[in-house]
């Protein structure tokens, strides 16, 4: 087979004997064997990124940018073949806001990263004093990613870095090695040798390069309770870190919403990707005068929301991604049955699907305290809690250690507003939930990480500050 007739899987899959096989999220069935990488290749990778950096960072913004808008375009030209081994391997469907949508997604956050514009701040200018800030390569960046959205949070990582002048060694997810090795072979076919390199390994290796001496910076999507690993073992490089971690979002419908009109950006910021997206709603507070309204909208389309294999077209709901997250999502239901909650619609697995898949399931009559409420479920299962006063509501959805993204929904924009302000959250959405921007600046506080991604934040964010002054 020749390069040019190969696919992307072909190039980035090794021989059974020599790595791990991974299945189709929905049937189970391999796709392909992913390199299991060891510590060794680790640091031949960073090595190999320290000797190509400091060219990368001499060839200057224009050119890096005009690469990778190369590379963008070179996305969009696999757009389906890389949406296909997406869909296979996290499970998320082709249609719907899914793996089209998140390749697409890919190509719009490297187009942003090579075109956004970062000029040195003037600080000072008086009299013959002139101080400057300008921003520089810091070295080597390690992205370690998670298996819910597992190219498009790469790319976040990977090409503000490279557009800033650093060196990138990624590490995905043990879940989804596949879709990232893919992307990362689309990236290198425009950058110099050394610049970027994937390491497809173990939980180990994502702690040996969170640990590693000659790191200058972690990007890291995945649990808080990794993200807290990660900032002790950096502790020895001082490696600067951005920690985007998990969240459970709450979500506030006002008395003055129309039930009608939000039920579509409800669902789906609900039931997105089938649940497994950081910034998804999780918890549901509902004033009690339109708490029924709200729970049969949610529960007639979770009913009649298509679910089944990717591949088909017009699904939109694909299976979990692996089974520890599926017994997450039926242990959390189970707890709300025994806590006494009423399960509207779904609660159960749709076997007849295959074996990862969890009917979208509506809880109503639930409260705080309740597993489904506290805890981050990342799967389809929502809980709709009913409210009377709306200080209550705020509080309530304030006491969570997690802070990613809250939102609320109202027709009345003022009264929004009032309740937007006192959300503890780095996004709070008014009418949408987890919609996302390059020009908007992204990230969690409290538990659910610190730093920001995207837009000018984003550059500045791989970069170290200097002062130029005279
Ligand atoms: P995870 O923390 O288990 O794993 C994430 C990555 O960290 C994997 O690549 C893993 O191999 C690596 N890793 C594991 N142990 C490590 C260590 N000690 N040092 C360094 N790396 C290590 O998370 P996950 O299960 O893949 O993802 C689900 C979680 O991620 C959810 O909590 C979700 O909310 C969160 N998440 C957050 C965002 C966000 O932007 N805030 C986005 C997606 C997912």
């Amino acid at each position: 087979m020749s390069e040019a007739t190969a696919t992307l899987l072909d190039l980035i899959t090794v021989p059974p004997d020599a790595g791990r096989a991974i299945p189709d999220a929905a049937t189970g069935e391999t796709i392909g064997y992913a390199p299991v990488h060891t510590v060794a290749d680790l640091d031949a990778a960073i090595e190999a990124a320290r000797k190509a950096q400091t060219a990368w960072a001499r060839l200057g913004h224009a050119e890096r940018s005009r690469l990778l808008n190369e590379i963008a375009d070179d996305i969009e030209a696999h757009s389906e073949e890389l949406a296909v081994l997406l869909s296979r391997e996290q499970g998320k469907p082709l249609d719907g806001p899914n793996a089209r949508f998140e390749v697409g997604a890919c190509a719009a956050w490297t187009r942003n990263a090579a075109d956004t514009v970062l000029e040195p701040e003037v600080l000072l200018e008086a009299g013959d004093s002139r101080a400057e800030l300008h921003h520089v390569p810091l070295g080597i960046v390690g992205a370690i990613g998670p298996w819910n959205w597992p190219m498009m949070i790469a790319v976040w990582q990977m090409a503000p870095s490279l557009r800033m002048g650093n060196a990138v060694v990624v590490k995905p997810s043990e879940y989804t090695p596949l879709s990232v090795l893919a992307l990362v072979e689309v990236f290198n076919r425009h950058l110099p040798q050394g610049v970027l390199t994937a390491v497809s390994g173990d939980r180990e290796v994502g702690a040996a390069l969170a640990a590693h001496p000659d790191l200058d910076k972690i990007m890291f999507t995945g649990s808080t309770t990794t993200g807290r690993k990660i900032v002790e073992s950096s502790s020895h490089s001082l490696a600067r870190l951005t920690l985007e971690l998990g969240g459970n979002d709450a979500g506030i419908v006002l008395p003055s919403a129309d039930v009608g009109s939000i039920a579509e950006d409800l669902f789906w910021g609900i039931f997105i990707n089938t649940g497994q997206t950081c910034a998804a709603l999780k918890r549901l507070y509902v004033h009690e005068s339109l708490y029924e309204q709200v729970v049969d909208v949610l529960a007639g389309m979770a009913e009649r929301m298509p679910m089944g294999n990717g591949l088909e077209p017009g699904n939109v709901l694909g299976p979990l991604q692996n089974r520890k997250q599926f017994d997450i999502v039926s242990r959390l239901v189970e707890d709300a049955r025994r806590w006494g909650a009423r399960v509207v619609v779904g609660g159960e697995p749709a076997t007849e699907l295959g074996p990862l898949f969890y009917r979208p399931t509506v809880v109503a009559d639930i409260e705080d305290g309740a597993s489904l409420v506290d805890e981050e479920q990342f799967g389809p299962a929502i809980p709709v809690i009913r409210y009377t006063d709306v200080d209550d509501a705020i509080a309530r959805a304030n006491a969570s250690e997690q802070g990613l993204g809250a939102s609320v929904w109202s027709d009345d924009p003022d009264a929004a507003l009032a309740v937007a302000e006192r959300l503890e959250a780095g996004t709070v959405w008014i009418n949408q939930h987890g919609a996302l921007n390059p020009l908007v600046p992204f990230g969690g506080i409290k538990s659910s990480g610190y730093g920001m991604e995207f837009g000018v934040q984003g550059l500045k964010a791989v970069a170290a500050p200097k002062v130029v002054s005279r």
